[in-house]
């Protein structure tokens, strides 16, 4: 029978206890969100709201077009200009999600008989972009500089190292000094996906690469999302502007792709205003993650020390790693679960995040029920 192996694999699924279900989210969710990357808690601020409203009402409901045809408004093209002047890069390109910006930055940088080199902890769209590519990919162990100099020793071409800057399992952060140094040893670019940076670390926001003095070299290219601290919904790879260019003309998730819709792009450019108005709110998002932490410690839980907004808490199994967050929601706390085959160790996890706005109560009220629920 046509696509009997997939029963297979569901019943191999049920038995592991890994089975995948959407839960429809109601409106008006009495839950506690631990489990969104709202991070700043703009997705429903009222500026950013109306932000997406009258782009729409100006613009439409969607871009109608790629982005080389008729889907570039002067929205866009605002929203890039500004995203790459609040990050200290020459030029930015938005494209339709994050994991379309990390596909477009891998494979348009590294042509036939290059090199990549890729941390072992990457994002599953950084992974894909390595498979998609058309150089040859070594992974690198995680957070490792030297590891990333060996794998790039010996190579004649083009090179690039890739890596998450805030890997999205632990929320640990890369080290991004290190890395640099590494890749200019060997004349090699350095892509850095800064999706849980941006909002929440460097001067008021600006992301990981900005923290790390790195923003504006003309060796290094950052992606990033519009879905997380900016609350809205897109992506974008910052640069020097002639990456930004061979990207126009290169990137198969650019130019086939239909441009990001003008809501998204609205909500995103407001979203960016606000942080530039209230730059506090990114160091809120940190604080808060660090107090998470240390009352998760306090209480015997066995949690990764935040570098951002991230907080990865272990589980023994992954189907105690499912109970456990199940029963954190029938206590009225959303958390994330991670579990094979997203987690590159294997080990499962609850994972948390933290945002600006949440208060010192509700932090704690988060605590005791993840301590009363534990397996
Ligand atoms: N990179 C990282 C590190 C992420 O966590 C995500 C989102 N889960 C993405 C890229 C993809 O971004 P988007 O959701 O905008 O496609």
């Amino acid at each position: 029978m046509a696509f009997g192996w997939i029963d297979e694999q569901a019943e191999l699924r049920r038995r592991a206890g890994l089975v995948r279900a959407l839960r429809p989210r109601a409106a008006d969710t009495p839950l506690l969100d631990l489990a969104s990357n709202d991070y700043l808690g703009l997705a429903r601020h009222p500026e950013v709201t109306e932000g997406a409203a009258r782009a729409a009402r100006t613009w439409g409901g969607g871009s109608t077009g790629s982005r080389l045809v008729t889907g570039t408004t002067e929205l866009h093209a605002e929203l890039e200009r500004e995203l790459a002047g609040f990050c200290g890069f020459e030029a930015a390109l938005v494209f339709s999600s994050g994991y379309a910006a990390n596909l477009a930055a891998v494979t348009a940088l590294a042509p036939h008989g290059s090199r990549i080199v890729s941390d072992a902890g990457n994002h599953a769209s950084l992974i894909d972009g390595c498979r998609l590519a058309r150089g040859t990919t070594r992974v690198a162990a995680h957070a490792d500089p030297d590891a990333v100099r060996k794998a790039l020793d010996g190579h004649r071409g083009p090179a690039v190292a890739v890596s998450d800057t805030v890997f999205s399992v632990d929320g640990d952060a890369a080290p991004l000094t290190g890395l640099a140094a590494a890749c200019r040893e060997h004349g090699a670019g350095l892509v850095l996906d800064d999706a849980h940076g941006l909002g929440v670390l460097g001067d008021g926001g600006r992301g990981a690469p900005y923290a790390a003095g790195l923003a504006g070299a003309d060796d290094v290219v950052v992606t990033v999302t519009l879905s997380k601290s900016l609350g809205s919904q897109g992506g974008a790879v910052l640069g020097p502007a002639r990456v930004i260019e061979h990207l126009v003309n290169t990137a198969r998730t650019f130019v086939f792709d239909t441009g990001l819709a003008p809501a998204a792009v609205g909500a995103a450019l407001t979203a960016l205003r606000l942080l530039r108005r209230e730059p506090g709110r990114a160091a809120r998002a940190g604080e808060a993650a660090r107090e998470l932490h240390c009352r998760l410690t306090a209480a015997g839980l066995e949690a990764v020390r935040p570098d951002a907004a991230v907080v990865s808490v272990r589980a023994p199994s992954p189907e105690q790693a499912v109970r456990w967050a199940a029963d954190c929601r029938a206590a009225g706390l959303a958390v994330g679960c991670f579990r094979p085959p997203s987690v590159p160790d294997g080990v499962s996890r609850l994972r948390l995040t933290a945002r600006a706005d949440l208060s010192g109560a509700e932090i704690e009220r988060a605590v005791r029920v993840i301590g009363e629920t534990r397996p």
